[in-house]
């Protein structure tokens, strides 16, 4: 199907394929199931399909069936490897295809598979999900997307059914991207609370104890941003409010703590690191905010 010869709001299919059954892909299976879609699957391991294949889904018995069943086919996978992996020998049936690509990669990676499904004659939309499968089928949170913009639009009622959408541009690598983007803050986010929880745990204070705590400081996290944001934009670094120098003590009271307790310093005292470099490089009397331009300098040789 040419899209572009088509209004986008005329483009509305009400079958699709999802590719891909690990927890997040059964959620846009079933998502799609219960929108009223015909859905067709398909799978490495064929028996993750039951569930849906219970619920009226077609499990294709071979991926050049699944990619022929349905012009717009939602791809779930691990990586992109793993897209290479199971479409490389099916190329030819590509032909015409709309992949929706919600697996996670590098942007690099997003733009290479973008050039090589436009190789094989498909038109590619590159996704990144912000939930976990429980809010799949919700437009309470939104998946990043970027490719070309009339495919975009064309098929935006049928991403909607996954989750709400947010189109970051034209290139493929733009919402793996922003996608990346969270799952930096994400990751180093939730490895401090574990580490908090590891640290509380070995001085008797349970994970349900600690939690408004926690829940207290990192839902305050917002303010910090609001503060920070324009100062750091404006490259202003003044130590008005607190010094790298005081950064380092503190942080040394928590690599000291955490040591005192036998629980592995490993997280907190590559945090104090860092602020040691920053100090080392002349500037303790500067803000926290400094160390958005020595991260940014690069890795230190
Ligand atoms: P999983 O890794 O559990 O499963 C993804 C799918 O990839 C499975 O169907 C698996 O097949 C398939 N797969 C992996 N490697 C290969 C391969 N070499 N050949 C064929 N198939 C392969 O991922 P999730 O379902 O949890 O997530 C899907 C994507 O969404 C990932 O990129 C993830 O980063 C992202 N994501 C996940 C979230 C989550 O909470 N789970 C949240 C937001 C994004 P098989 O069943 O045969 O193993």
């Amino acid at each position: 199907m040419n899209t572009s010869a088509v209004h986008p709001s005329a483009v509305r299919p009400s079958a699709v394929t999802v590719i891909g059954l690990g927890p997040m892909g059964r959620a846009m299976a079933g998502a799609y199931l219960d929108a009223g879609y015909r859905v067709t699957v398909w799978n490495r391991t064929a028996r993750r399909a039951d569930d849906l294949v219970a619920r009226g889904a077609v499990l294709a018995a071979t991926v050049e069936e699944a990619l022929a069943a349905n012009d717009v086919v939602v791809l779930s996978l691990t990586d992109y490897a793993a897209m290479y992996a199971i479409l490389e020998p099916a190329a030819s049936a590509l032909e015409g295809r709309v992949l929706v690509n919600l697996s996670s990669d590098t942007p690099e990676k997003a733009r290479e598979g973008a050039a090589w499904a436009a190789k094989h004659g498909a038109r590619h939309l590159t996704g990144g999900v912000q939930t976990p499968p429980s809010g799949i089928g919700t437009t309470d949170f939104n998946t990043f997307y970027s490719g070309p913009r009339d495919l975009f639009e064309a098929y935006e009622g049928v991403l909607k059914v996954i989750t709400g959408t947010d189109y970051r541009g034209e290139d493929p690598g733009l919402a793996a991207l922003y996608y990346q983007l969270q799952m930096d803050l994400f990751w180093t986010t939730l490895t401090a609370w574990l580490h908090t929880l590891a640290l509380a745990d070995a001085n008797g204070i349970s994970a349900s104890e600690i939690r408004p705590y926690a829940a207290e400081t990192l839902g305050g996290m917002g303010q910090f941003l609001d503060f920070y944001t324009p100062r750091i934009e404006a490259g202003q670094h003044a130590g008005d409010v607190e010094r790298i120098s005081m950064a380092v003590a503190s942080l040394d009271h928590v690599v000291e703590t955490t040591r005192d307790s036998g629980v592995d310093p490993l997280l907190p005292a590559a945090v104090l690191e860092t602020f040691r470099r920053a100090a080392a490089e002349g500037y303790e009397e500067d803000s926290l905010t400094r160390l958005f331009e020595v991260f940014g300098r690069g890795a230190a040789a």
